[in-house]
């Protein structure tokens, strides 16, 4: 394990903004995550985790503490009755796994192909696309707890997942470092296709795409819209979507629809139970005035996308976070919803956040315990 100092952020994310870890540690095993938190902790450091650095805005100043990349690779696959299970280190990337599953003849994880970062990203936000979740495939996600020091296998349920999020976002931000994630993937699975989109793509095949096609299909349509990484397309610099759709209760939906028909406008909607409704945010920011390719100075929003911020060159996280604002204000005042951000803000003493101190645990060395 090699600490190391001052080590710059924002090439390590896929938006590109922010400043210097105070301290910075790459680690590709569970024993190099444990010395890592125990160096932190010792000296009484905030640690943050980070994976791909696809869904995170670094502040200017940077991480006052240590920076902890999550690297454990490794995939083991066995069966599992009608499944095969997938136990997958939380560094590796998620695309190329994502391929190893679809090459193995699994559904599961085909919807969620091309999407950037880790494995151990996957459950922080329960990420998904195109219908799918992550949760759907998750059996058990492997952490390390900082409050005790002890690895836990905790099962899908106790994760507590809904619409991007988990219990890793919310009420136990902070606590958990994954260090693995098991998957399991039905045998024979085919996914259902509902998204326009992909309907679309296959609107004009008489068979039923095969699961390479598919992963095909899904990485042409996120290309299209840069929801892909790539160096020469500028419109990727991005943390994918920047808010989530709001799901409103039925008061706060009701006064959406009479604001929205006053301007002659028929906000889509998708019912979600109970009587809330969700409401895509890319519709509330073309609506405001936002359209893709907006932009002050090396900020703006995506040319293929509505929802993506995009660091133009040069931005910073100070403009990432005034842009935001405008657009939180602005959808606000005219539909009177506050959108929220989907990234984590990090080295932000006010907005989002952020990094717990790193607590002071005393580990036994190697415990590990299944629940
Ligand atoms: C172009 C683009 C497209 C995207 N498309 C989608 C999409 O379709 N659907 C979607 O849901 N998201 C999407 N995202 C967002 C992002 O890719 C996902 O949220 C991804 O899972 C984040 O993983 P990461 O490894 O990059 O996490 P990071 O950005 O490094 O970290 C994000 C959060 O997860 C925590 N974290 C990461 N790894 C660990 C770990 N091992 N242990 C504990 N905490 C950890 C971090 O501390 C932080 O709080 C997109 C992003 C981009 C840039």
């Amino acid at each position: 394990m090699q600490i190391q100092k001052n080590v710059p952020l924002a090439p390590l994310t896929t938006l590109g903004v922010g400043g210097n870890a105070r301290y910075f540690v790459e680690v590709r095993t569970e024993a190099e995550t444990r010395e890592a938190l125990c160096w932190a902790s010792e000296r009484e450091l905030p640690l943050f985790v980070l994976g791909g650095g696809s869904n995170v805005v670094i502040a200017d100043r940077g991480f006052p503490g240590l920076i902890l990349k999550m690297s454990i690779g490794g995939v083991e696959c066995g069966p599992e009755n009608e499944n095969r299970l997938f136990w997958a280190g939380a560094g590796n990337s998620w695309d190329p796994f994502v391929s190893q599953t679809v090459a193995e003849g699994m559904a599961g994880l085909v919807l969620l192909s091309g999407i950037p970062g880790t494995v151990g990203g996957t459950p922080i936000q329960n990420v998904g696309a195109y219908g799918a979740e992550v949760a759907a495939a998750i059996r058990t996600v492997r952490v390390l707890d900082r409050r005790d020091g002890r690895v836990v296998e905790l099962p899908a349920a106790a994760c507590s997942f809904g619409y991007r999020r988990s219990i890793f976002n919310t009420e136990e931000r902070g606590r958990y470092l994954v260090l693995a994630v098991c998957y399991s993937l039905p045998k024979e699975a085919s996914p259902e296709l509902r998204y326009p989109d992909l309907l679309a793509f296959f609107s004009k095949k008489d068979t039923p795409p095969s699961l390479q096609e598919i992963r095909e299909a899904v990485l042409q349509i996120r290309r299209s819209k840069a929801m892909i990484i790539a160096a020469d397309e500028e419109d990727s610099r991005s943390v994918g979507s920047f808010f989530k759709n709001p799901i409103l209760e039925s008061a706060a939906f009701a006064e959406l629809w009479s604001r929205a028909e006053k301007r002659g406008l028929t906000p889509p909607s998708y019912p979600t139970g109970g009587g809330k409704h969700k409401i895509p945010a890319a519709w509330l920011v073309e609506n405001t005035g936002f359209p893709k390719g907006f932009h002050r100075a090396s900020v703006g929003i995506s040319r293929r996308h509505a929802l993506a911020i995009v660091n133009r060159g040069g931005a910073t996280a100070a403009e990432v976070v005034a842009f935001m604002g405008e657009i939180q204000d602005a959808v606000e005042a005219l539909f009177a919803v506050r959108l929220q951000p989907e990234p984590v803000f990090v080295g932000f003493e006010s907005c989002g956040t952020l990094a717990l101190p790193a607590e002071r645990w005393i580990g036994k060395q190697n415990e590990s315990t299944l629940s």
